[in-house]
């Protein structure tokens, strides 16, 4: 088994595992979007409100802010020492106040928290436009939670992934170039009168199959050919800003571990 990054930011990663079947893959996909857990306001105060809006409408909009999850020092309640289900503590919440008056358009870094590292992902998200005497005082409180739960605790906007694509030319290939005109993701080159796949542009293709039709269109029988190597998986991930993707990763690959382990350890005491 490998895993091997083609590319990797603070937003996006690209990664290649190999020698995986296909339920592990979907797994690791289902855990990072639904079970990896991160900070969203979870419930708000209302004490003065006179924007235009209803107190539901910007206690919704709050919910629905990217905030910033530091594991390293906060995490889900359940692990927690507090113990305390409903409410949570210093370790596993964050409260944020906000008071403002207008005119202003009020963005999410109108929310001051406790702990100054953890803020809004943007500062510039619009909650409420309010005029001239119009005010909004809350406090709210960001918790831990998943994706199961409410799509505000998801942490990736895109997580997927394909199967590695394998592309074959035969030596009946002719160089009529028909197959590079018509791919989507330029992956394909002519070379030597005959036609070559980009290697660093392979991971790219998208598995359309554009190149077969034109291939058999230009009346050579399908001197091209788009296959997949069925235990390479290609994922891609992009955070919503409250984890690093290398963090939901990890995380995401924490929680099968514990499952399993649990599983084990359930399974041993039956066997005792
Ligand atoms: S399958 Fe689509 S993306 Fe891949 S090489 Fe063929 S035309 Fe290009
Ligand atoms: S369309 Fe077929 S014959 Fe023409 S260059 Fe592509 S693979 Fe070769
Ligand atoms: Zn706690």
């Amino acid at each position: 088994m490998m895993l091997e990054f083609n590319s990797l930011d603070d937003t996006t990663a690209i990664f290649t595992i190999d020698d995986i079947q296909p339920a592990f893959a979907n797994s690791l996909r289902r855990v990072m979007i639904s079970e990896v857990q991160i900070f969203a306001i979870d419930s708000v105060k209302i004490y003065d409100n006179t924007s235009a809006l209803f107190d539901e409408i910007i206690a919704h909009r709050l919910g629905l802010i990217p905030i910033i999850t530091d594991l390293s020092t906060y995490g889900p309640t359940e692990k927690c020492t507090c113990n305390n289900k409903e409410d949570g503590c210093a370790g596993c919440s964050m409260t944020f106040t906000m008071s403002v008056e207008g005119p202003k358009i009020v963005t999410s870094q109108d929310l001051i928290s406790e702990d100054p590292a953890i803020a809004a992902v943007s500062p510039n998200i619009p909650i409420v436009k309010l005029e001239k005497g119009q005010k909004i005082v809350i406090e709210a409180v960001a918790r831990f939670g998943n994706g199961q739960k409410h799509a505000k605790w998801q942490p990736v906007t895109i997580c997927g992934y394909k199967n590695m694509p394998c592309i074959t030319i035969a030596p009946e290939c002719d160089g009529c170039s028909h197959c590079i005109e018509v791919c989507p993701m330029n992956i394909l080159e002519g070379s030597n009168g005959k036609v070559r796949v980009i290697p660093e542009r392979n991971t790219l293709c998208s598995l359309c199959r554009l190149c077969e039709v034109a291939c058999l269109n230009s009346g050579i029988d399908t001197a091209i050919k788009v296959e997949t190597k069925p235990t390479t998986f290609i994922f891609t991930i992009e955070s919503q800003g409250s984890l690093k993707p290398i963090e939901i990763i990890e995380q995401g690959l924490l929680i099968l571990k514990n499952t399993s382990d649990e599983l084990i350890d359930a399974l041993s005491e039956i066997k005792e």
